[in-house]
């Protein structure tokens, strides 16, 4: 196994990257089954036939499912977002359903992005 971000080679047990200190499934420039670069967000590796974009670190290891149907019933408060680590992002859907109602249209988006396996679960970002 291949760290996704430089590269370089883990061992199994490993959690972050010692190179580059990136969690490991993070990255998206390097397949993670041989190590070799492949372009971003590209779908399979053109040198070992891997996918490269479903490794079970997607979603934050949550399943496709589960959060489908959490986002259309709880959606508009973020639940989602909380259940794949993204707590600012879920405050932040909180605060837009309670005060202007925006929760919802977000929760659509992440709706058909969980959908179409094109959703980027990222801890740091409100929107
Ligand atoms: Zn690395
Ligand atoms: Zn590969």
């Amino acid at each position: 196994m291949y760290c996704k971000n430089c590269g370089e080679q883990l061992n199994d047990n490993q959690v972050i990257c010692v190179k580059c200190g990136v969690k490991v499934g993070d990255g998206s420039h390097y397949c993670s089954n041989c190590g070799k670069e492949i372009t971003p967000n590209a779908e399979v590796c053109m040198n070992c036939g891997v996918s490269a974009k479903k490794s079970k670190e997607y979603l934050n290891g949550q399943d496709k499912i589960v959060l489908i149907l959490v986002c259309i019933f709880l959606g508009g408060f973020g639940i989602h977002n909380f259940i794949m680590g993204e707590t600012k992002r879920g405050i932040f859907r909180i605060i837009m359903s309670f005060f202007c109602g925006l929760g919802t249209i977000f929760a659509l988006i992440d709706l058909v992005k969980i959908a179409t396996d094109t959703y980027v679960v990222d801890h740091d970002k409100l929107i």
